[in-house]
């Protein structure tokens, strides 16, 4: 519950509502008092028989202004039986301390305690900023088109098959697909790059993106809320749902921590009286000192702030990070996988040579293929697609079936169809001519079960993939890819990006095989990255210890399995979520050895009689304070 209204906490451990102008003032007035009573002190105004009462009646008044709902959770709390909080330390301290007369500090205890609590409420703000800033792309309406008027209603009123209309200036509140217009689209709420994307008739229109500078009329493939902007969205409000060891240890922590330091207190005010036996005082205003001191305020705060500022300021750069205890398993990696279409390579594949068989002759070859390619959304068959010329007449395919990481077969024209890899050849028993003029991927084609040619594909490496796997052995990490490809184009990929290890001629199963074999080469505690471009590798993705999809904003499946998302293609976000998860670790583990070490210090101090009240007082916020001041840090990350 917040400490400032009756609303329960959301998953941050922080209150929805904004307390700060609220706080402000209780704690200025309650300063100002404080002021006003100690220059006009009671003995001129009332005299010295009821300046007792005065300077109490005074100081309980300003108490009461700036302590009133620490107070009233601390007994809240009791009553609903989770007594021992931070609030109940703050509450009995302070009473304490005006029972042994000390009513200013007891005042201005409390009134720090607020100012803490404020700052902390500050530097939640500013890193939920961040993440809101990605909410901006949320779309509040969409202009639709219905009976030739255009319509604004809200984008989930919108069906699939409508079109909508996009204004310059405007969101693209659905996706879909480009029907009329030109122009380009800024995708920066998406990908954090402020790099403008050309969209033109035919071209996927991603919702999110905002409408530059021409009209776009859009037809919609998806409802809303199985929109890109919707899935998005809802992966980020979730991301603090799953938390991370080290936050889980901290509310563990402080369950046990707070009856320890209490009893500690207590044994603090008794015992010495049992064995030196003077002095009940000393000893009980060091036992509420004590208290003060104990507050774990700094560590419960900074802690889950630490993550959710790391989660920030992934997502400012278009890493969508699911949640603060992903952010822990990839500080942990040791070995990073990719897999090669699509994720190290462009996945664009553009047919380099067509080589028919006896019988048959180039176009015809190419025809048989693409009909059979129709269908399949593989990177090959989009290649074989665009180099056939012509028309393909859909009722003339029959009978397909897509074997992932393997090819396709189909009845084309009546006429079996086989395309894909080597292995698939084997599979049908189809005798494969050997050809050495081809070189990269190879696609060979059946024609009633016997070979007819085969279709040589080339794909380019990503630009910066050999930078990408550069900056991560700087991690120390083992980099490895993954390919249903054979061999041969598996080790042209290593030769150009200088990746460690490459296994070649995998089904998706082997994939996750291999995957599985390696996680088991690891010690306990280092983690494996698969990194894929979600065409039929999920099932790796959600092996892994951290499954990172890339690109394919289309894909929800690839989305759902996936622990991080990378809004663009750009590989180079990789080794970035890595150096912003170690710094987020390293902020976070500076934070727990900074608090505890200054508690333990200051409570052994407190013990001897070495700190005052107002000495505890400054160390809690103090400490407090540098805290939430570190996590900050980490939104003002720089790229690598
Ligand atoms: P990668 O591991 O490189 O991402 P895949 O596992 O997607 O590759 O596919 C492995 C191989 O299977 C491809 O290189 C290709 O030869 C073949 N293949 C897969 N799907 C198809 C398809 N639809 N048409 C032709 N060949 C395919
Ligand atoms: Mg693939």
């Amino acid at each position: 519950m917040c400490s400032h209204c009756e609303h329960n906490h959301n998953e941050h451990g922080h209150c929805e509502h904004n307390h700060s102008p609220k706080i402000i003032f209780k704690i200025a007035i309650s300063v100002l008092l404080l002021i006003i009573f100690m220059v006009f002190s009671p003995e001129k105004i009332a005299g010295e028989k009821f300046s007792g009462a005065v300077k109490f009646l005074e100081f309980a008044l300003c108490y009461i202004i700036v302590a009133k709902d620490i107070v009233q959770n601390a007994f809240k709390n009791i009553l609903s039986k989770q007594l021992l909080d931070e609030n109940f330390l703050m509450t009995i301290a302070t009473v304490g301390a005006f029972g042994i007369g000390e009513y200013p500090e007891a005042v201005m205890v409390m009134v720090f305690y607020q100012i803490g609590e404020l700052f902390n409420s500050f530097a939640v703000k500013k890193s939920r900023n961040s993440i809101s800033e990605l909410m901006k792309m949320n779309p509040e309406y969409a202009n639709v088109v219905r009976d030739n008027l255009i319509l604004k209603v809200h984008p989930s009123d919108v069906k699939t098959g409508e079109i909508i209309v996009v204004r310059p200036g405007e969101k693209i509140p659905l996706d879909g697909i480009v029907t009329e217009g030109f122009g380009s689209v800024d995708t920066s709420n998406l990908t954090g790059e402020s790099i403008p994307k050309e969209l033109a008739v035919g071209n996927e229109a991603v919702s999110g993106c905002i409408n530059l500078n021409s009209v776009l009329k859009i037809k919609v493939t998806k409802e809303f809320k199985n929109s890109t902007v919707a899935k998005i969205l809802e992966m980020v409000e979730n991301a603090a749902n799953k938390k991370a060891k080290t936050e889980k240890f901290i509310t563990k922590f402080a369950k046990v921590y707070t009856p320890v330091v209490v009893t500690a207190a207590f044994l603090l005010a008794v015992l010495p009286l049992l064995f030196v036996g003077r002095e009940p005082l000393v000893w009980f205003r060091r036992a509420l000192i004590f208290l003060v001191i104990s507050c774990p305020c700094a560590l419960v705060i900074s802690v889950p702030l630490g993550f959710f500022a790391g989660v920030g300021a992934a997502s400012k750069k278009g890493i969508l990070v699911k949640g603060s205890s992903c952010l822990e398993t990839l500080s942990k990696a040791k070995i990073f996988v990719f897999d090669k279409t699509g994720t190290l390579t462009k996945g664009k594949f553009s047919v380099s040579k067509t080589v028919p068989a006896s019988g048959i002759n180039k176009d015809e070859l190419l025809k048989y293929a693409a009909y059979a390619e129709n269908y399949s959304n593989h990177p090959a068959a989009q290649a074989v697609k665009a180099a056939y010329i012509g028309e393909i007449d859909t009722s003339k395919i029959e009978d397909l079936k897509e074997y992932a990481g393997l090819g396709v077969c189909a009845k084309v024209f009546s006429k079996s169809v086989i395309i894909g890899n080597l292995k698939i050849m084997e599979e049908f028993n189809i005798k494969v001519e050997a050809n050495n003029n081809v070189s990269g991927t190879v696609l060979y084609v059946a024609l009633n079960n016997q070979y007819a040619g085969c279709i040589e594909i080339s794909d380019s490496v990503k630009t910066n993939a050999k930078d990408t796997i550069l900056n991560l052995k700087k991690f120390g990490v083992k980099t490895v890819m993954l390919t249903g490809d054979r061999e041969f184009a598996a080790r042209e990929i290593q030769a150009q990006t200088g990746i460690d290890e490459v296994y070649s001629n995998l089904l998706p199963n082997e994939k996750v095989e291999a995957v599985e074999k390696l996680m088991l080469s690891q010690k306990t505690g280092d983690t494996l990255v698969f990194t894929g471009d979600g065409i039929n590798d999920a099932p790796v993705l959600s092996r892994a210890d951290i499954g990172i999809s890339m690109g394919k904003l289309g894909s929800d499946a690839a989305i759902e399995a996936s622990d991080i998302v990378i809004t663009d293609d750009n590989l180079a976000k990789i080794p970035e979520a890595m150096k912003i998860s170690k710094k987020t670790l390293k902020i976070v583990k500076q934070n727990i050895v900074f608090a505890l070490g200054t508690k333990v210090l200051f409570l052994v101090l407190g013990a001897f009689g070495a700190v005052t009240m107002w000495g505890a007082v400054f160390a809690d916020v103090g400490v407090s304070i540098l805290a939430v001041l570190n996590s900050l840090r980490m939104l003002y990350i720089k790229r690598m």
